[in-house]
């Protein structure tokens, strides 16, 4: 039985507390311990205690000083689009001079760019390229990602990306979630209802037979999938076993949030424009709603969506970084720690809740990860500062010292 030791840390983050999403208060109540030491015994977290006691308790074990350092559980970042070929560095520098967004996808912009790449792409391309985000995202201390399919939009295409992930949980430390998101645009040469039929009656069945999804997911937006061939799609998912997850409200109120609360979803993802009903709605159903901030941020617009009414209505805020290369190309929790607290208002604590527990919850996998407690897996990651609010105060900079997933050590600076 391998054993394994770490000593003083300045302040172990715990998020110790009820076996269920956080609401309310209990967003901000991070259970620290002072002082601590975290006993590990084959990759589960066997006792959180003070320093001294773990000391005490480490015979045989491999120990390790954290030199009062802060312990977090690994960032859960409940929503990526993890893999794709390419960037859009040239969108970036279009939409930097000014440039609409109908300009850029003039000019051959736009995610239709992605796709085309992606299609392009073999398999191992694609792993490669994913790899390195995968490592980006270990770097800033998050040992879960889910990640979304989405530019592929054919049947072998969307496959593909699905299997790339599958991969990529075999070779690299970082657990993957896979999400179909085939419903993430309409292809140029088809119409949104004949491709909702082929989404329907041809991907989502091979998805489910080869298990290569957990969740389902669509753009629900005018122009890209309307409300109702978005309930269509749900519908069929959830018969086929699929949880659900949903792109709604990100530009318009088309009732999106009231469409994930009618289809009992997991979540309700974005939702800058959701208003008073939407999150009466979502409370109801009992679905956790992901705030994006790093897209808002990324597109240069100033409309976040409302993180302070959401916590006073009780429902159990998630934050993720929506990783992508149009509208938020970053990896980076602790930016979106920053941005929680100086856009929407959250504190420090309730951001960490939110990237941590509360999204391992919305991927069903909150007895398993999220918190340091005993019976966990190992999945942690030690910061240089000495308190925890440090990591959303300064930011454009890297805090991350090291990175253990199941008990080792995956990165060290
Ligand atoms: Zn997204």
């Amino acid at each position: 039985m391998k054993s394994l030791a770490l000593l003083h840390a300045s302040q172990l983050v715990t998020l110790a507390g009820p076996k269920r999403p956080r609401v309310g208060k209990e967003l901000a109540e991070l259970g620290i311990t002072r002082d601590a030491g975290i006993l590990i015994r084959d990759g589960k977290i066997d006792i959180v205690g003070s320093s001294d006691e773990i000391e005490k308790k480490s015979k045989g074990a491999e120990v390790v000083d954290l030199g009062g350092r802060v312990v977090l559980p690994g960032f859960v970042d409940a929503h990526t689009h993890l893999v794709f070929a390419g960037d859009r560095l040239d969108d970036f520098e279009r939409r930097a001079r000014g440039e609409t967004y109908e300009q850029i996808a003039k000019a051959g912009g736009g995610i239709w760019s992605t796709v085309e790449r992606t299609r392009a792409a073999t398999e191992d391309e694609l792993l490669k390229q994913a790899k390195k985000h995968a490592d980006w995202f270990l770097k800033c201390g998050t040992t879960t990602v889910e990640a979304k399919s989405g530019y592929g939009l054919t049947l072998e295409d969307e496959l593909k990306i699905l299997r790339v992930m599958r991969r990529l949980n075999d070779e690299m430390p970082i657990e993957v979630v896979p999400t179909f998101l085939g419903a993430h645009a309409v292809p140029r040469d088809t119409s949104a209802d004949k491709y909702v039929d082929l989404v329907i009656n041809e991907m989502l069945p091979r998805v489910a037979s080869e298990k290569l999804a957990e969740f389902c997911d669509v753009f629900c937006e005018r122009g890209y999938f309307e409300v109702e061939q978005s309930r269509k799609i749900f519908t069929a998912a959830k018969k086929l076993g699929l949880k659900l997850r949903g792109h709604v409200d990100q530009l318009t109120n088309s009732g999106g949030a009231k469409l994930m609360a009618d289809l009992g979803a997991t979540t309700a993802d974005h939702l800058e424009k959701t208003d008073e009903q939407g999150i009466a709605a979502l409370k109801a159903a009992n679905v956790q709603p992901v705030l994006l901030p790093g897209s808002v941020y990324a597109l240069g617009s100033t409309s976040y969506p409302r993180a302070r009414e959401m916590i006073e209505a009780g429902l159990a805020v998630v934050l993720a970084t929506d990783f992508n290369p149009g509208s938020s190309p970053t990896p980076s929790m602790p930016m979106i720690l920053s941005l929680a607290c100086t856009q929407m208002k959250m504190s420090p604590a309730e951001a960490i809740t939110a990237a941590t527990i509360n999204a391992a919850y919305s991927l069903n996998r909150g007895e398993k990860i999220g918190s340091l407690e005993p019976g966990k897996l190992a999945n942690f990651s030690v910061f240089d500062c000495e308190d925890y609010r440090e990591l959303a105060y300064w930011f454009g900079i890297s805090q991350t010292h090291a990175v253990y997933v199941r008990g080792e050590n995956v990165v060290r600076f």
